[in-house]
């Protein structure tokens, strides 16, 4: 006899990447989303506008001041953070949600947000800081993105180094010289980490089955 035991048991980990923005970032969390099935991204409410092309509840949801106040006065948000002059938060209630019924959740949130969840949560998270190679091509990044304004960018890569500061807050630092190359450094991290023996809920009693012959 086999003691049924399936990773249906594992409870979901929250994985967080963070980088300044135009490291890519934003391309290997999508990349990690078409091939993991198990995992589902934390769409964030802000109050920044949207951009051409983003969609609202799919990117983000865009919302006003004023709600963002009373999601954050009613602890709707897990976190939530002021960045470039705009509001984001992290719902609560998918996140919890998914965790317990052991799937995954993808962030892409700021260093303020990280620090937030590791205090509140700090096994159910992985935490992944992504690099550009180098100064000059996270510019070259942002000007070819063509989504932001001269001004934006000038102002992104000011926010760039502040963000870079926080590197040694995370645990895994990944640098994107390469798309191919990085995505599996993140799927390698994914991976190893549902194996964490905390993650494998229901593991001790299989391990009892074992000892008794089952
Ligand atoms: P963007 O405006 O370029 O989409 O995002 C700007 C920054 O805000 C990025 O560094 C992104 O990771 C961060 N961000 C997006 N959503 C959230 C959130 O819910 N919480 C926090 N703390 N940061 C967020």
């Amino acid at each position: 006899m086999f003691t049924e035991w399936t990773p249906l048991c594992r409870r979901g980990l929250m994985m967080v990447l963070s980088s300044p923005s135009g490291a890519g970032k934003t391309t290997l969390a999508r990349r990690l989303l078409e091939v993991e099935p198990e995992m589902s991204l934390s769409v964030s409410v802000t109050t920044r506008p949207p951009r051409e092309g983003e969609v609202d509840g799919c990117d983000y949801t865009f919302t006003d001041n004023v709600t963002f106040d009373l999601m954050v006065n009613r602890g709707e948000l897990l976190e939530h953070a002021k960045v470039f002059n705009n509001y984001y938060g992290t719902p609560r209630a998918p996140v919890e949600q998914a965790l317990s019924e052991g799937r995954d959740v993808l962030f892409d949130i700021d260093w303020q947000g990280t620090q937030q969840l590791a205090e509140q949560t700090r096994d159910d998270l992985v935490s992944v800081f992504i690099l550009p190679p180098s100064w000059n091509e996270l510019e070259r990044r942002l000007f070819t993105r063509a989504q932001d304004s001269h001004e934006e960018i000038a102002h992104r890569m000011e926010k760039a180094a502040d963000e870079m500061s926080h590197w040694a807050e995370y645990d895994y630092v990944i640098v994107n010289r390469d798309l191919d190359e990085s995505d599996v450094a993140v799927r390698a991290i994914l991976h190893s980490e549902r194996l964490r023996r905390r993650r494998q809920v229901g593991l001790s009693e299989f391990i009892k089955g074992l000892q008794q012959g089952l």
